[in-house]
């Protein structure tokens, strides 16, 4: 299992040394020396398991090759220094004693922030070292691809690098998954897991409590398309990522006062509230059809239930940006995390016994998994349906929005032989009829095979 150990060191490969050598000589045209490092961490798409990660349950992803590159030279005197080849995001410096991180704008500097942090509160070290780096990504932001978690992860490695300290991959991912927190979003650990241990070739079971990863054999003839809707929406500026988070949290609580010797307040997650029980997947869906009503639930009934006044729930239950929600709802919410969490084991299952037809049964659990975002999680958007709709009329077994949603891209699974007949048809299909959209076609629409984790390379 974890062991005390970095993530690798690796030559810089071949097709990439082009963009590397750009952001050496962006590092030395601003800093005026050779970086002594880069780090990196890609970004990654989730085949399965969309919003349950942070309810404790496995989700299905896979890294691709998009990625956040940071090339970076230690600082003894404790500086941070960030610049980005992207000239949209403003240069940030801090003392690395000096760092405070606010949860109102999220700003980009402030991600870089929160790998540094949570590598420093690991470490709890009195000497620290900051470092100086030039940040370059690749992964499309806001997108459902999680550049956030890339950058986080790019900025771990690089404070743990600057300082030598060392840490195993599981440990990384369970920081990263912490400290990305500080920024106000209140994620699983699915994102910064991928990056971090990712396998080139392979998708992977990640398993939450405590963080275990497996490596998932897709089917030979299985290929993957994403598509970006090009629809927009920061998670951290915006409460409804934050909504549905809590909404689990209060099914969870709610359908716990229904369950003689159980105390909804010692219930936080509804993967607790089914080890609690233990139910399985089923049992739990019928616990929801049985004890929750299909109405959003106001606040005030919610009190009722748990038998609280509004502050107190602030306390119990709610979270910083979401102190003002008032509704909830709950059967949606908790119908979609236990029927996708007995997806993703289907899904595994198939993976696992490759049966002919692997590639619609899995395609099948993708569609299902999209239905369920869309009408049940509330998380899709006009655009990533349309998306969906014509990857499937254009040869796609199964395709999904991936990631939170409310924009940003979809995953296809399609037949390996008929990868370039999909792109052509969501190219004309999807992004040709609107102009805006088919400017960015060609970053916005590609195939991707599992790429590999977060490493190291020589500067
Ligand atoms: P995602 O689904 O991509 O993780 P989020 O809304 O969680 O979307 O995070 C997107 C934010 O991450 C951006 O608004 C930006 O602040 C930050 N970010 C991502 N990539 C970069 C980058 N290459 N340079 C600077 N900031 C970035
Ligand atoms: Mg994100």
């Amino acid at each position: 299992m974890a062991q005390d150990k970095n993530p690798p060191t690796l030559p810089i490969p071949e097709d990439k040394k082009e963009r590397f050598e750009k952001i050496k000589a962006k590092f030395i045209e601003i800093y005026g020396e050779e970086p002594k490092f880069f780090s990196r961490a890609p970004g990654r798409v989730n085949l399965i398991g969309e919003h349950i990660d942070y309810c404790g349950y496995s989700v299905l992803p896979m890294a691709v090759e998009l990625d956040i590159i940071m090339a970076v030279s230690p600082d003894t005197q404790g500086q941070i220094s960030l610049v980005n080849t992207d000239p949209q995001y403003q240069s940030y410096n801090v003392d690395v004693n000096q760092i405070v991180i606010t949860k109102d704008v999220p700003h980009w500097y402030k991600y870089v922030l929160c790998g540094i942090q949570g590598i420093k509160e690991h470490f709890q070290s009195d000497t620290l070292r900051g470092f100086k780096a030039v940040v370059d990504g690749t992964v499309p932001r806001s997108a459902g691809l999680s550049s956030s978690s890339a950058l986080v992860c790019c900025s771990a490695l690089s404070m743990l690098k600057a300082n030598e300290w060392t840490m195993s991959k599981e440990q990384l991912a369970e920081v990263c998954a912490k400290c990305e927190r500080f920024i106000g979003t209140e994620g699983g650990g699915m994102d910064q897991a991928i990056s971090l241990t990712a396998v080139a070739g392979k998708a992977k079971l990640i398993e939450f409590n405590p963080l275990r990863t497996q490596d998932v054999l897709l089917p030979p003839n299985a290929a993957f398309v994403v598509g970006n809707s090009l629809a927009e929406m920061n998670k951290a500026a915006t409460p409804q990522f934050n909504t549905r988070v809590v909404e689990c949290r209060l099914a969870a609580q709610v359908l716990a006062t229904s369950q003689e010797g159980v105390k909804w307040r010692e219930i936080r997650r509804l993967g607790e509230l089914q080890e609690k029980l233990v139910y399985t997947l089923d049992e739990m869906l019928n616990l929801v059809t049985s004890k929750l009503h299909p109405e959003p639930y106001t606040k005030q009934e919610v009190c009722e239930i748990l038998e609280v006044t509004p502050e107190e729930l602030v306390e119990t239950s709610l979270s910083a940006n979401t102190t003002h929600v008032d509704s909830f709802s709950l059967y949606n919410r908790a119908t979609h995390v236990y029927s996708e969490a007995k997806r993703v084991v289907q899904f595994k299952a198939i993976c696992d016994q490759q049966p002919g037809n692997a590639l619609e049964q899995l395609g099948e659990l993708m569609n299902q998994s999209h239905a369920s975002c869309r009408d049940m999680y509330d998380c899709s958007h006009p655009d990533l349906d349309t998306l969906v709709e014509v990857s499937k009329a254009n040869g796609a077994v199964g395709s999904r929005m991936t990631g939170a949603g409310w924009g940003g891209c979809t995953v296809s699974i399609v037949n390996a032989e008929k990868v370039s007949s999909l792109l052509a048809g969501v190219k004309a299909g999807y992004y040709q009829p609107n102009p805006d959209k088919f400017s960015k076609v060609d970053e916005a629409l590609f195939a991707t095979t599992p790429g590999g984790g977060a490493a190291f390379y020589i500067a």
